[in-house]
């Protein structure tokens, strides 16, 4: 398919990573619409001079050992490497964690300094402390808000990288990201970019500065609670230690799990769309309702950064916290327990609706965390949003009760 590169997403969503050779047979008119599942470990060859070819073959995708992948995941990691405009590569991980670990692995070693997010995901916490700290890489988390203040902190000759979220986990403050992209270049430091929320769709994040863009793709990419995936996607100037360090970790993932993510892949541009008109109606619906003290959302003007999310993103999707006015833990189990159409549990970006207890404080050391009462975070689905809102009411209603 030869096709011009002013193409839109959506046009690209439907068209990426269907090359004919890993569509079509060698010699054979004709093509299937998307890449099979080739499972593989072992690739046989002709002969030994054919071995040693594939062995000092500098070529990425291209078959040599079932760990270096198949068509069925280089179809995905092209695909997602098209929807970010200045990529050079993306690789794929068995989990969103594992690719957030990988990537601060490769642009860091002993002696360095990272700057973190301090509304970062809390397994990319984690990973800072019990896995960077004892290997003598040191942590500064910093304000999402706070760019003077971070400015500061680059001034350090030890920081070697900087990695944002946004918006934050839990509380979704959303980041002056280009400009912390100057501020970090001007240094000479690399920036990374957990962009699971909005997607490459919403958010193309290499055009706004990123160098290497991080996604959970369990979430939004894959779409239907069904599967264990993360990816990288970087730069020209950062691909290729991005793809060492993957090999040399060993990542990689099933090629049955990655034509799951490429069959959810195609269907993004419509489940978010969806996503962002119910999430939206719903956290409208309930920044009027008196129990609520207030609604983080970053499409909502009182959300910090809304500003931001208005110049740079393109859209909203669905996922969101509100705040109780007053009430505890047992207030708000009450409000959860009985909720009909809300499954009560970790992960999101499915199409099922999720409710989740949250308490942004424990997760937090450059900032604080005050809020008038306990905080709820929401999946939104693809289910009726009456239904939804009807279901929160009487959750409401419940907390108001055991209040
Ligand atoms: C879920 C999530 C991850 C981790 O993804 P897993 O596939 O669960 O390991 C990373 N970042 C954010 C923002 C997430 O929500």
């Amino acid at each position: 398919m030869s096709a011009p590169d002013d193409r839109k997403p959506l046009t690209k969503l439907a068209q990426a990573g269907r090359k004919p050779e890993w569509t079509g047979m060698p010699g054979q008119p004709g093509a299937i619409v998307s890449a099979p599942v080739w499972r593989a470990s072992t690739i046989l060859y002709d002969d030994v001079a054919h071995l040693r070819k594939a062995a000092g073959s500098s070529t990425h995708e291209r078959l040599f050992y079932g760990r270096k992948g198949t068509p069925t995941a280089w179809s995905l990691a092209d695909a997602l490497t098209e929807m970010e405009s200045g990529a050079a590569g993306t690789m794929l991980y068995p989990s969103g964690v594992a690719a957030i670990s990988c990537a601060l692995m490769a642009v860091l070693k002993p002696g360095d300094t990272l700057l973190m997010v301090d509304s970062a995901y809390d397994p990319t916490r984690n990973f800072c402390e019990h896995m960077l700290k004892p290997y003598g890489i040191e942590t500064i988390y910093y304000d999402p808000c706070d760019t003077a203040r971070l400015a500061l902190h680059l001034e350090d000759p030890a920081v070697r990288a900087l990695f944002l979220e946004s918006p934050g986990s839990l509380t979704f403050e959303v980041q002056d990201i280009p400009a912390l992209c100057a501020l970090a270049h001007e240094k000479g430091v690399v920036t990374l970019l957990d962009n699971t929320w909005a997607t490459p769709l919403y958010f193309p994040a290499l055009s706004h500065g990123i160098d290497i863009s991080i996604l959970a793709c369990t979430k939004y990419i894959v779409g239907h609670s069904d599967v264990m995936m993360g990816s990288v996607t970087a730069t020209a100037d950062w691909f290729g230690k991005i793809r060492q360090t993957a090999y040399l970790f060993g990542q990689m993932v099933s090629p049955d799990d990655a034509w799951l993510a490429s069959r959810g892949l195609r269907t993004l541009g419509v489940r978010l769309k969806q996503h962002q008109d119910s999430a939206l109606a719903i956290a409208h619906w309930l920044k009027q309702q008196p129990d609520v003290a207030r609604v983080l959302h970053p499409a909502l003007p009182d959300c910090p950064g809304h500003d931001l999310w208005r110049r740079d993103f393109s859209g909203s999707t669905g996922l969101f916290s509100f705040v109780l006015d007053g009430g505890d833990e047992a207030a708000r189990a009450a409000l959860i327990d009985g909720l009909a159409h809300f499954g009560i549990g970790y992960s999101w970006g499915g199409f099922e609706s999720l409710a989740l207890p949250v308490d942004p404080a424990r997760y937090r050391s450059a900032t604080t965390w005050a809020a008038e009462g306990p905080a709820v975070r929401l999946h939104i689905g693809l289910e009726d949003t009456a239904d939804l809102i009807a279901d929160l009411d009487a959750g409401l209603a419940r907390f108001r009760a055991a209040r």
